[in-house]
């Protein structure tokens, strides 16, 4: 299938109404970043590689590195994570705390901030320097040396990350937090720092898209059953509290982030990157999301 000439006509289609979603500015180094981009990148399981636009510019993956540090955790810790954090979706918003307290310092899934923070508690407890190994992981199955956090961002965030200190200290009393709180969220600052372009972030998403096998070093990166249960958690839990809308839109699990960025693959076909700066209101991008709809009308193929 020619993806560049489809990447093209819902470009054209899309530039024809007006994106009214706002670039994230909680995060002051995320308000600087220009609203117009837009990029794509699908990488195909057989290695070929299709994009558009502003693919090759590094952006803040924020939450979508949430994925990675959860197949990380769950490669140490086993079924044993799951005592520890649900697998249902949360339907509320990313950072919120009322259904913490309700469910005892449980979070709902690993993907909400909550979640990534008691995994983020499991890889502290896990690696002995948690920041350098967990990097060398996800530069290991990107097969690219050159993926790193950004330290501006991971301080910006650690500035305006009084929810996320709120959230940590609650589990923590709940008996949910092992480690220090301040080194579990300078872990968890550092993670979301994480930057890369569509290129790099559809090729460190492909292992997903096969099964678990890193297609391009066949190196076996998790087992199968893991695999089906990670893919499994980014369709039901992978959007926040608009995980149902981009199921019944677009039909393919994947992962969003609020440096605007959305990862998305089809099993045995391909991983797809989008990237556009400007949020809707559940801090989805919204091009990003209008554009996989589009794309998986247009290719008439989703999971579904
Ligand atoms: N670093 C962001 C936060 O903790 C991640 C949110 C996201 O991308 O959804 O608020």
């Amino acid at each position: 299938m020619n993806y560049n000439k489809i990447f093209s006509k819902i470009n054209r289609a899309l530039n024809k109404t007006e994106d009214l979603g706002k670039v994230a500015t909680y995060i002051s180094e995320l308000g600087n970043v220009d609203p117009s981009k837009f990029g794509v990148h699908l990488t195909t399981i057989n290695h070929q590689h299709y994009q558009f636009g502003d693919a090759e510019e590094k952006f803040s993956i924020q939450s979508i590195a949430k994925v990675l540090s959860l197949v990380l955790a769950y490669k140490l810790e086993g079924e044993k994570l799951w005592e520890r954090v649900g697998v249902e979706p949360s339907g509320t918003s990313f950072n919120s705390l009322f259904q913490l307290e309700f469910n005892l310092g449980i979070p709902r899934n690993p993907l909400i901030n909550s979640g990534a923070l008691v995994i983020s508690d499991i890889l502290v407890s896990h690696l002995k320097n948690p920041k350098d190994e967990f990097i060398a992981f996800v530069r290991s199955i990107s097969g690219n040396p050159n993926i790193d956090y950004c330290p501006r961002i991971a301080e910006s965030e650690k500035l305006t990350g009084h929810r996320n200190a709120a959230l940590v200290n609650l589990m923590k009393s709940f008996g949910n937090i092992k480690n220090d709180i301040d080194v579990v969220l300078d872990f968890y600052f550092n993670l979301c720092s994480i930057e890369m372009t569509c290129k790099e972030l559809s090729g460190t998403f492909l292992f997903l898209a096969a099964y678990g096998v890193n297609p391009y070093t066949n190196e076996r990166v998790i087992s199968i059953s893991k695999s089906k249960r990670v893919n499994a958690i980014m369709q039901t839990c992978g959007f926040y509290d608009e995980a149902g809308e981009f199921s019944f839109k677009v039909g393919l699990p994947g992962k969003s982030g609020v440096g605007g960025g959305i990862v998305a693959i089809l099993p045995h076909k391909y991983s797809i990157a989008v990237w556009s700066p400007r949020l809707n209101k559940k801090g989805n991008s919204s091009k990003g999301i209008k554009f996989l709809e589009l794309f998986t009308t247009e290719t008439e193929i989703s999971i579904f």
